[in-house]
């Protein structure tokens, strides 16, 4: 069936009072962003809709495209004829026809914003309704719970009907509500940490560290790829690999080895922080999640986050293994998670680093190495690339949300 139209309506920003313009300008610049190789669409915005014109563009295409997209509740697609009762019934029932298989049922509700339109509301359903009934089979009625509920909206001029209620993504657009810098590994968590903040209208900066030649190429392609997925929920995500190797080395002659995984995540994380200064972001986000792993008790995460000041997220913190797993799936990230590679961690990870790591100790331990200049020249040699926005989804994306 060809459309004309599509309908968005906002979730969460119709609550959010004196900042509605600027979440919705937001919301239009991420569609667009989104959509820009459908060069005919065009954007109409109310204080409460969103209508895409769509110009001969495939409704289908641009729907699957819309479900990624944070800042969307729900959207529909509309036809539009011209305002008058035969034409309306003639349209309304080719529509139905197009859509229905025998056992549905269907409801019509009218809106007249015209109010000289010959029929009212009450008539207008009764109508269109006896029309369709009596030229189909198989369809009946149901106010409450329809398999199709069919919108007509009378305006003088044109006469708007619309189909099908589809779910967006929920959440904020993304980059309504500041800057964060992921911390990004090649593993299965931290996408879809970064997947999580940006749900919550974040935009963000991924930061890699790696290390040659303990870590290859390959390691880095992964990660390059991992942000690349992510850049179909939000736009063009910048991505810092911080050279890693010379910090790593000197921890390991440095710190006693069961302290060493400590001392590296506490200056990842300073080198981390110091990036996301420099790009105005707010905030580091990681994927860690309470318990999984020697670094993620809540004494380690203590003894590492002594570091900074900054408020690190971690929106996985409540998450099960499983469930993050479930996630990665969903948002197309864990088959490249999953790929073979080396990470910087693992390569140097003691075969026994201490769960409940003491700050004092780490900080004395610390305290007889200076690793500033190390922490200077890995950011003076950080590469930063900016992935560009995904133009085709994966399908797996479709009906996610
Ligand atoms: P992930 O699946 O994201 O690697 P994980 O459960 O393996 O998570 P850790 O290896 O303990 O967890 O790392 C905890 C967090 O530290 C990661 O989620 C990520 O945010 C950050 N991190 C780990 N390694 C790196 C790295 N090489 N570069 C950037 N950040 C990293
Ligand atoms: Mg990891």
């Amino acid at each position: 069936m060809k459309y004309d139209y599509i309908l968005i309506r906002f979730g969460e920003i119709s609550t959010k009072g004196r900042n509605r313009r600027t979440f919705i300008e937001r919301l239009k610049k991420n569609i667009k962003m989104v959509m820009h190789d459908f060069d005919h669409i065009r954007y109409q915005s109310t204080r409460d809709r969103m209508t895409l014109v769509l110009n001969g563009e495939d409704a289908e295409a641009v729907a699957a495209r819309l479900k990624h997209v944070f800042g969307i509740q729900s959207f529909s697609f509309a036809v539009k004829c011209e305002t008058d009762l035969e034409t309306i019934k003639k349209m309304a029932l080719s529509s139905i026809q197009k859509q229905y298989k025998a056992g549905d049922t269907f409801k019509i509700s009218t809106k007249r914003a015209y109010k000289q339109f010959e029929l009212n509301t009450n008539e207008m359903n009764a109508e269109i309704g006896g029309h369709i009934l009596r030229n189909t089979e198989g369809l009946t009625v149901d106010v409450h719970s329809p398999d199709i509920h069919l919108r007509i909206e009378i305006r003088e001029a044109a006469t708007y009907l619309t189909f099908r209620d589809e779910k967006g993504a929920g959440g904020l657009p993304v980059a309504s509500g500041g800057k964060a810098m992921l911390m990004i590994s090649g593993g299965i968590d931290s996408p879809v940490a970064g997947f999580y903040a940006m749900k919550r209208g974040l935009e963000i900066e991924a930061v890699h560290f790696f290390s040659p030649p303990y870590t290859s190429e390959r390691a880095k392609q992964k990660v390059n790829d991992l942000v690349a997925q992510l850049t179909g929920f939000g736009g063009d995500i910048k991505l810092h690999i911080v050279p890693f190797t010379k910090t790593q080395e000197l921890i390991q002659k440095q710190i006693p080895e069961n302290y060493s995984m400590t001392a590296t995540r506490r200056l990842m994380l300073q080198i981390a922080d110091k990036l996301r200064e420099r790009n105005n972001g707010l905030a580091v986000i990681t994927g860690e999640s309470l318990g999984q792993v020697a670094s993620q008790t809540l004494e380690s995460m203590y003894a590492i986050n002594a570091v900074t000041s900054t408020p690190i997220l971690r929106p996985l913190i409540g998450m099960d293994k499983t469930e993050i797993i479930e996630k990665a799936k969903e948002i197309g990230t864990y088959d490249i998670s999953i790929r073979p590679y080396e990470d910087c961690c693992t390569i140097f990870t003691p075969t026994s680093p201490k769960t409940r790591p003491k700050k004092e100790k780490i900080e004395y331990y610390e305290s007889y190495t200076d690793f500033e200049p190390l922490i200077e020249e890995a950011l003076e040699y950080t590469e930063t690339i900016i992935l560009k926005s995904k133009v085709e989804p994966k399908e797996t994306f479709s009906d996610l949300f």
